[in-house]
């Protein structure tokens, strides 16, 4: 006998596909949905759609943006000379939330990890090297201090530095293993300023 109708059944396995929610989990987020009032689902499901269809990748960093071109990369007051490369948006926005750094960005949207069978193709390495045919002094790898992080960091220096470009990786005081997201902006900004030349 089923337990629960087919629609609710069908919302439990929509909510087990998201990353980190479990059975139960799934079970209680669908019926809450259910509960909720028709208009804030209505809603809901509207802005998931919408944010969908209308976000895409900024043409230049690759940032997660509503237009063409992200806001760090329209800016002209920024210094589009130096390039900080992240994994994710998330460390974007943990250098961005220090307001010290006035450079632009570039999001590779992962990192490599032969482990998981992630190539250097599967992140937006093309599009950075791309980037380098303009006028760039400096590229500052910010990608985190994990295993697969390194991997990166070090793939990136080999490919680019025959471009003649200088490139650097942030200081170490990122604990080994760290996300840049959980870590405090001092903590952040002591990695900037302590990046050393590879
Ligand atoms: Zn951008």
């Amino acid at each position: 006998m089923e337990l629960y109708s087919g629609y609710i059944n069908k919302l439990i396995e929509q909510f087990e596909k998201l990353p980190g929610v479990g059975s139960k989990s799934a079970q209680r987020l669908a019926l809450h949905v259910i509960n909720m009032p028709l208009e804030h689902v209505e809603r809901f499901a509207e802005i998931m759609v919408e944010a969908r269809k209308n976000i895409h990748y900024c043409k230049e960093c690759c940032t997660l943006t509503d237009n063409e071109i992200c806001p760090v990369c329209a800016n002209q007051s920024r210094d589009h000379s130096t390039i900080m490369v992240v994994e994710n948006i998330k460390d974007l926005a943990a250098y961005e939330k220090t307001n010290k750094y006035n450079g632009v960005y570039h999001v590779l949207h992962g990192a490599i990890s032969p482990m998981l069978g992630i190539g250097p193709n599967d992140i937006r390495l093309k599009e950075l090297i791309k980037r380098l045919e303009g006028n760039i002094q400096e590229v500052i790898i910010a990608t985190n201090s994990s295993l697969e992080g390194e991997t990166t960091a070090m793939y990136i220096s080999k490919l680019i530095k025959p471009a003649g470009v200088k490139v650097t990786r942030i200081a170490s005081g990122v604990p080994v293993g760290g996300d840049l997201e959980c870590i405090d902006e001092m903590t952040l900004l002591r990695a900037l300023e302590g990046r050393v030349e590879l």
